[in-house]
């Protein structure tokens, strides 16, 4: 992408300053997820009354759901110190070994996007994580001599985008996985709320609703919107954000009722128009809008697919009837039903299963 995206739901460059002010602390402070907070609370309380490093915790799910705030968050509540990182950062064994090694006891490493380890650094974290080994070689050729270096109890916190991505070995040294899911809009709600307190600025009900309803139930577009929101309200407005405030913002982004961009809409397009629908390959839609296939299935496709525009089949990509409604076209009649919802089944498409 060239361009910035408003709706892009990974930081954007500048936003980090925001991103550090608007972040929950405390577990009671995160507003949503509720079952996996939950979860959360019992692996913390455990790991605190054993007086021991917390098990290594996986969080699956899309971009700007909240994976690195819990990850500060657990480090915060077990008091424990945070190294922070990411797949492709650790670019060598010699790299993953030094970060181990300058743990503290109890301490957790953070890795972002975890599926993007290379295959040697990930098979020398098996043992690091399983034993708190290391094995490492030293010199080269035949005077090469192998080591087992012993290590902090440690806790890696990883995340990813793709859950499916990830390889068995790895999945399975994780005590605890997690998916985070798309937040309820009243959830949003709150957390639009918390940030306006936060920011200093004036908000009203109405403000906030509508932009919850545009967030695409993701916590850093929601807070995006509302700083552009925030300045309409201050440069154009009267100082609030209000109903007229978030309006006027979001026609100027080009971003429509459901939270969808120009991007999105041209995806569906594309479907509709290029190939009847669909089925269409994942491959050839991604060349068709000129995006790669991984950021389409990480980015676009899972809030396409949650409004029930999209649906992912084992022959293809395939718009819906919903998706026809909403870009003002009318339906193929043949598909059409009570409510005109999803229904790739109907056409012979057998939905396909996917994590
Ligand atoms: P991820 O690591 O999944 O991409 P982040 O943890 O960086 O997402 O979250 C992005 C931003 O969204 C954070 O800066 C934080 O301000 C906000 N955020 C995420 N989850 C919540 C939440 N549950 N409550 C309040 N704010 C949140």
């Amino acid at each position: 992408m060239t361009e910035e995206r408003v709706l892009e739901p990974e930081e954007a460059a500048g936003e980090e300053q925001y991103e550090v002010t608007l972040r929950p602390r405390r577990l009671d402070e995160f507003i949503g997820q509720a079952p996996l907070k939950l979860n959360l609370e019992l692996i913390l309380g455990g790991a605190r009354r054993r007086r021991e490093a917390l098990e290594h915790v996986l969080l699956c799910g899309p971009p700007g759901l909240g994976k690195t705030t819990l990850a500060n968050i657990l480090a915060g509540e077990m008091e424990a110190d945070l190294r922070v990182t990411s797949g492709p950062a650790i670019e060598h064994q010699g790299a993953l070994a030094s970060i181990l090694m300058n743990l503290e006891e109890g301490g957790i490493l953070f890795i972002d996007e975890i599926h993007r380890l290379s295959r040697p650094v990930e098979e020398s974290l098996y043992p690091a994580m399983e034993d708190f080994k290391f094995d490492w070689v030293a010199g080269k050729g035949a005077g090469a001599q192998s080591m087992r270096l012993s290590l902090p109890h440690f806790t890696v916190i990883g995340a990813t985008t793709r859950q499916g991505m990830l390889s068995s070995p790895l999945r399975d040294r994780f005590g605890a996985v997690y998916r985070l899911e798309f937040y309820t809009p009243e959830e949003i709600r709150a957390i639009v709320l918390r940030s306006a307190r936060i920011l200093e600025i004036e908000i009203d009900g109405a403000g906030a609703d509508l932009l919850a309803g545009r967030s695409r139930g993701t916590p850093r577009i929601a807070n995006r919107l509302l700083r552009r929101a925030r300045d309409w309200a201050q440069v154009k407005g009267a100082g609030r954000i209000d109903a007229a405030a978030v309006t006027a913002t979001m026609d100027l982004l080009a971003v429509d009722a459901s939270g969808l961009d120009e991007l999105d809409r041209r995806i569906l397009r594309t479907i509709v128009e290029k190939y009847g629908g669909g089925p269409v390959g994942v491959d050839t839609l991604a060349v068709s809008v000129s995006e790669e296939r991984e950021t389409l299935e990480d980015v676009f496709e899972p809030y396409l697919i949650q409004l029930g525009f999209l649906a992912r089949t084992s022959r293809g990509r395939v718009a819906t009837a919903l998706a026809y409604t909403h870009l003002g076209l009318t339906p193929p009649a043949a598909w059409q039903r009570e409510g005109g919802r999803a229904d790739p089944d109907r056409r012979g498409i057998e939905p396909e299963l996917f994590s």
